[in-house]
């Protein structure tokens, strides 16, 4: 084994790396940005090399600096996480050239199935089925729309270099062909600098069910069952399961020995998953799946695998890339309970799940685990820490196993409910609304389900009187108080001889809440609410709140929802009402296309631009109809809150609306 290896990532899988080395004997190295050099990956490992500047272009995806720390710091291997380098077969060369291990399959195995359309060539060879559709070299628009017509409407076009769900688009109708294609290559060309891609057969009902496999150096290749990623946005896993809800011993006989069959083609070792499409609209059967592509790295929901199954997957890595054989055999492989995995994201799921950035001003895990039920919280990020926009917006994965599908699913509802984060804007209501669901309760999943539920799904209940006079009440002076959090409580010191009242003014979204808090010297309080709610009298409350306060800000969480009230300091507000004329970016990007010009007449829902940030595209449309008096340069790199387009006319404070596409 080894004594000591590098980890070439950061955030929560460069800490679960970390944890796994530590249990094993084996020191490790963290290797850290600008941005993270306080970061919780830094502090957990043994040693830390600063690599470079906060964009991972300068920093994480530094091969050479990052084999250089390898070297100074006498590490013997180097764990790349997934993302970021994980995939590159050049940096595996790389690696290997100086005479360290990496730990993952060859360069040439990574380079097999690096390309989505060279992998499913490759797979066809090798008798797994593969999704219909046109994976060739050729480009040219008009073959592509023709083989699209030859495939079938629906179809998907895909980047071929794609990975995160980024540079894919379904296409309805033959209309629509180019212009998807147009947005899917220049997604792809701005993500993985290569803009061909490939049309696919789009499968109907879809479910995506991987394999995960496992491979050693002496050609042995055994399968860890099955996890299902169907509850997806943007393409993108939300919560995955393991085993698959519904699964028949015959599919996944079948499946399983298709994804053997693939890794052993390309002779793989180190851990891997082949990810299938499964045509559901018939039930599960076992000639209704095909191959997709092959991730060759650990991947994001790997822990829903371990807890099924009991093997500690980054231990596996280890011991196959230091030259042991697999520590065990197939039949020595077995199922027991149900695994969730929710992925908690710092994004904004009314918005088109609009990723999100900020400071965790408060960070709260459920402590324990709910009864019956074990949990993992696998995070990179402690309390006070930050989202920036330079990484993916991940704060937590939540795992949780139980005896069977139905007493996982509600142990990670009621994980989700006790999860508590303020300061950036979280999906967490979005996931348990999801876990409650009924479509998804039964295990009738497929990978529209979100979209078709999408309304109910990221709808907030607004937030109740009570939640509001916890909120006027922690706001109204009660945080001057070092007592307590629970502002029930911390009146204690608050009114001592007569009875105080306070006029509060809060914020929810763009709605301003006036309340009147008054306390009497007995310290019982009413919170007066104007219409539509209650005004809320000591007497009323069962249970504590529970809440944060943050600077400017007070969180109140019911269930699995964080309610964030501002409370405006009255200096700034002139401000804010001079610029209601204008759009600003709801997040730091990059300005791609500008499809309308100043001096026209524009109407509400058009697209006014583009904006590309965290690699993916955004449409800004028209929140009412107006004049542009101004409007932002393509090309213009903008921060959160840059006035993207500023409208002649009508100074109306609307919400921006976004949708993706
Ligand atoms: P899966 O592992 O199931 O394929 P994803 O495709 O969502 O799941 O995960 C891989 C993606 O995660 C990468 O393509 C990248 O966008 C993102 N990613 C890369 N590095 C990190 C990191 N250190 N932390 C979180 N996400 C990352
Ligand atoms: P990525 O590399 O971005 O993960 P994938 O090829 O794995 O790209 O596709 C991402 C997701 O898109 C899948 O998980 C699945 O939900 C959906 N998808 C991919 N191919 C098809 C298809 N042919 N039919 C229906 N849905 C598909
Ligand atoms: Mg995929």
């Amino acid at each position: 084994m080894f004594a000591k290896i590098l980890i070439a990532n950061r955030g929560e899988i460069a800490c679960r790396v970390v944890r796994t080395a530590r249990r094993m004997g084996v020191r490790s190295v963290a290797v850290y940005s600008d941005a993270d050099a306080h970061a919780l990956h830094v502090e957990m490992a043994d040693e830390a090399v600063h690599i470079g500047a906060s964009p991972a272009n300068e920093s994480y995806l530094r091969g050479d600096r990052i084999i250089a720390a390898a070297l100074a710091t006498g590490a013997e291997a180097i764990h790349p996480g997934y993302g970021f380098l994980s995939e590159n077969p050049n940096f595996v060369d790389q690696v290997v050239a100086a005479g360290l291990i990496f730990i993952g399959p060859s360069a040439a195995s990574i380079r097999a199935m690096g390309l989505k359309d060279a992998a499913k060539r490759l797979m066809e060879k090798a008798g797994v089925p593969v999704v219909p559709g046109y994976h060739g070299e050729a480009q040219e628009i008009v073959l592509l729309a023709s083989k699209a017509r030859e495939i079938g409407y629906p179809v998907l076009i895909k980047a071929r270099a794609g990975g995160g769900g980024k540079g894919i688009r379904r296409v309805e109708h033959p209309d629509d062909f180019s212009e998807a294609l147009s947005g899917a290559r220049r997604e792809a060309k701005a993500a993985f600098g290569d803009d061909r891609v490939l049309v696919e057969k789009y499968v109907d009902k879809p479910r995506h069910i991987e394999v995960q496999i496992f491979g050693d150096r002496f050609g042995n290749v055994v399968h860890l069952y099955e996890r299902d990623c169907s509850a997806q946005r943007r393409h993108q896993k939300v919560i995955e399961e393991a085993p698959a809800p519904g699964m028949t011993p015959a599919l996944r006989k079948a499946m399983s020995e298709a994804a053997v069959k693939a890794a052993k083609a390309i002779h793989y070792s180190g851990a891997g998953t082949i990810e299938f499409i499964v045509d559901a609209s018939q039930g599960l059967k076992a000639d209704r799946f095909w191959f997709m592509e092959m991730n060759t790295r650990l991947q994001v929901e790997h822990p829903v695998t371990e807890m099924v199954t009991g093997i500690d997957l980054v231990e596996w890595q280890l011991r196959v890339a230091s030259g042991e054989k697999l520590p065990k055999t197939q039949s020595e492989i077995a199922l027991s309970g149900h695994a969730f995995e929710a992925r908690i994201y710092a994004e904004d799921a009314a918005r088109g799940f609009l990723p999100a950035t900020g400071t965790l001003h408060h960070l709260k895990f459920p402590q324990p685990a709910p009864e019956g039920a074990t949990m993992r919280v696998e995070t990179g990020v402690r309390p006070g820490d930050a989202i920036s926009p330079f990484y993916d917006p991940m704060i937590a994965k939540l795992i949780v196993h139980g005896k069977d599908r139905r007493a996982a699913l509600a142990a990670l509802g009621e994980a989700l409910s006790q999860t508590e984060i303020a300061g950036s804007t979280v999906n967490t209501g979005f996931l348990a609304a999801l876990a409650a669901d009924a479509a998804f309760a039964a295990g009738d999943v497929d990978t529209g389900l979100i979209s078709r539920h999408q309304q109910a799904l990221t709808a907030v209940a607004p937030p109740s009187g009570e939640t509001i006079a916890a909120a006027a009440l922690a706001a109204s002076g009660a945080r001057d108080l070092p007592s307590s959090d629970d502002p029930w409580l911390s009146l204690a010191g608050y009114a001592h001889f007569h009875a105080v009242v306070r006029r509060m003014l809060l914020k929810f979204g763009e709605q301003e809440i006036v309340a009147c808090v008054s306390v009497r010297p007995d310290r019982r309080f009413e919170v007066a609410l104007e219409a539509p709610y209650d005004s809320v009298n000591s007497h009323d409350l069962r249970t504590a709140p529970r809440l944060a306060r943050w600077p400017g800000h007070v969180t109140v969480f019911e269930g699995a929802i964080g309610y964030d009230f501002a409370v405006p300091d009255p200096l700034a507000r002139a401000d804010e009402a001079a610029a209601s004329g204008s759009l600003r970016a709801p997040m730091p990007g990059l300005v791609k296309l500008v499809r309308a010009a100043k001096g026209e007449a524009v109407i509400k829902g058009q697209p006014l631009l583009i904006l590309e940030a965290m690699k993916m595209e955004h449409t800004i449309a028209a929140p009412h109809d107006g004049l542009i008096a101004e409007i932002a340069a393509e090309g213009a790199q903008v921060t959160d809150g840059t006035v993207l387009v500023h409208f002649a006319e009508e100074p109306q404070l609307t919400p921006v609306s976004l949708s993706t596409k």
